[in-house]
């Protein structure tokens, strides 16, 4: 039987790697220009540090972390997101001791999801979070980083930014209430994956795709009818932000994010490219999750992005890279081609050499490997010390001592 990845899993190689560096290099300039550090944190963590601030009833909690029992009996938890592991990691070294900090991180995320188009158990997600300032500059600045970065990889495709804002943490309690009231009118009518959430976790009823809920939620309560008048005023001044620096969104108020951390401001980019797994990155504020974790009573705010779905949109790299073949005629130049590789290498020249001795099987390999030049070496070149230089697109070839090559191929 041929051995298998584990269901939800995916090597990436080839393009894709390609992708994923070009993707991680853009993120790493992004980062440094709007001065984020970055932080890497542990895969596994204490369960206890998702469980709570997550919310007990999220379905990431629920239903999709991946938890084991340690030797010493301790649960540990491969990470599900990446907020609580960079709270946790600056409270743990201490870093928040001048605030606002900026920080971000990129890598592996494990969720039990049913795997999908664009959605896995193990997927890579770039970070980005704001600890320490409740400014709606932060939230405005963060969104701009968004924008800039979705703009430099898909400059003529077509992004939407949803937003809402859930209000304080009082609002959303009373909110919630009044939801799970509404909901209660239609118990029997509503999905039954959305009946379970009644009283539990009525904020994600709302984002439900079934066909009957997203009906009962046409006239549901909404959050903006039970703003206080700070919530109103920082939402009015964050769209006011977000249009005196031309971005274009839409305000969705059935947009809640899974988790019970967020308040006030919700954000997502959305394509209409990837089918159901639409969202590219969804952000929002945190206020209140850092002293849940046993920090500072600080506010916070980010957004995360889905590697995976970000390359599935990435058009093709070409590496444009000067290709080169290395053929020894006979196994007996063994330790001479093993010389002129190493020489050639020393020069960083790229050279490929495929243990072959074969003129007609490398020069077919050379080719389909777009090879543009083949170095030959046979018996009349060991005695001479020089070589056949062949320019594979051009069907012509030189006689030259290994310096001349070298020159040739650096220039
Ligand atoms: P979330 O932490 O759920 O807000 O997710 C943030 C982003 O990560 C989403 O917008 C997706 O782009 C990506 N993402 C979330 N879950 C998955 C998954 N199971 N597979 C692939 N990408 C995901």
């Amino acid at each position: 039987m041929k051995v298998q990845a584990v269901r939800g899993t995916h090597d990436i190689y080839g393009q894709d790697l390609l992708k994923y560096k070009q993707l991680e290099e853009i993120v790493s300039k992004y980062a440094n220009i709007y001065g984020f550090n970055e932080i890497i944190t542990p895969i596994i963590e204490s369960t206890d540090l998702f469980k709570k601030p997550l919310g007990e009833h999220s379905d990431v909690v629920l239903k999709e972390m991946y938890t084991f029992k340690d030797r010493n009996h301790s649960l540990i938890t491969l990470r599900p997101e990446y907020t609580t592991p960079m709270i946790r990691a600056a409270i743990t070294n201490n870093l928040l001791e001048k605030l606002p900090q900026k920080f971000y991180g990129i890598g592996p995320m494990f969720r039990r999801e049913r795997p999908q188009k664009g959605r896995y158990r193990q997927f890579n997600q770039i970070n980005f979070e704001i600890l320490g300032t409740n400014d709606i500059s932060a939230d405005v600045d963060l969104i701009l980083l968004a924008d800039d970065l979705l703009r430099n990889f898909f400059p003529t495709k077509k992004i939407d930014l949803q937003i809402n804002s859930l209000g304080d943490k009082n609002t959303l309690k009373i909110f919630k209430e009044n939801l799970s009231l509404y909901f209660k009118k239609y118990t029997r009518d509503l999905s039954e994956e959305s009946q379970k959430k009644i009283y539990t976790n009525p904020l994600r009823i709302l984002d439900s795709k079934n066909t009957k809920d997203i009906e009962i939620n046409q006239s549901a309560p909404k959050i903006f009818d039970y703003f206080s008048d700070e919530a109103k005023d920082r939402f009015d001044n964050i769209k006011n932000l977000l249009s005196d620096s031309n971005i274009i969104f839409e305000i969705n108020p059935r947009l809640v994010r899974g988790l019970d951390y967020y308040c006030h401001t919700v954000f997502e980019f959305k394509t209409n490219d990837l089918g159901s797994q639409d969202t590219l990155i969804g952000g929002g504020r945190y206020d209140g999750l850092t002293k849940i974790l046993g920090g500072p009573d600080i506010s916070g705010v980010g957004w995360a992005g889905g590697v995976e779905r970000l390359i599935m949109l990435m058009r093709d790299i070409d590496k444009n890279e000067k290709k080169t073949h290395l053929i020894l005629l006979h196994q007996n130049f063994r330790s001479y081609g093993l010389q002129i590789l190493n020489q050639l290498r020393k020069n960083n020249i790229a050279v490929y050499f495929d243990y072959k001795y074969d003129l007609k099987k490398s020069l077919s390999r050379a080719n389909k490997l777009n090879s543009e030049f083949a170095i030959i070496i046979g018996e009349e070149e060991v005695k001479k010390n020089q070589y056949i230089l062949k320019y594979l697109y051009k069907n012509i070839q030189e006689i030259l001592t290994l310096d001349q090559i070298i020159k040739k191929l650096k220039e």
